[in-house]
């Protein structure tokens, strides 16, 4: 006899808490208290990543050197959320890009603002638009806006 499967819908809410690391902590830091972006270069391969990591993906050396890469950049791809969700911070239509800021070499994923969905385009320069009250993370980042 064949079992037909029973599926019970659940739906789990688990507040946590955790140590972003030792270079997030003063990148984070710094978003915060001084509206600066930070990200952290490879000694070696002279990539400097946003969002800084603690190891190269290209050449696994540690890495330690953070620095600042400026608030304006250049959107790489963005795709427009028409969709609803309860975890979107933002109701939609909403532009959701990755950014390539200045003195970065890879693309931050984040929000772009202040400008008609179609409007948007990839190679478009924006920049970053800060929260008034910011709390240590990148959403301190409201989105980013149209140079
Ligand atoms: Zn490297």
């Amino acid at each position: 006899m064949r079992q037909e499967p029973f599926v019970v819908p659940g739906k789990l809410v688990v507040p946590y808490r955790y140590f972003v690391g030792r270079l997030a902590s003063k990148a984070l830091i710094a978003l915060r208290d001084d509206k600066k972006v930070m990200g952290v270069r490879c000694p070696t391969c002279n990539l400097t990543y946003m969002p800084p990591r603690s190891t190269c993906g290209r050449c696994f050396s540690k890495l330690e050197e953070l620095v600042e890469v400026g608030d304006k950049g250049t959107v790489l791809t963005y795709t427009v959320v028409y969709h609803k969700e309860p975890v979107h911070p933002m109701e939609p239509p909403f532009v959701y890009g990755l950014i390539k800021l200045d003195g970065a070499d890879t693309a931050l994923p984040h929000f772009i603002g202040e400008v008609e969905p179609e409007k948007v385009s990839i190679g478009m320069k924006v920049q970053a638009v800060f929260k008034d009250k910011r709390e240590g993370n990148i959403l301190d980042i409201k989105y980013f806006k149209p140079q």
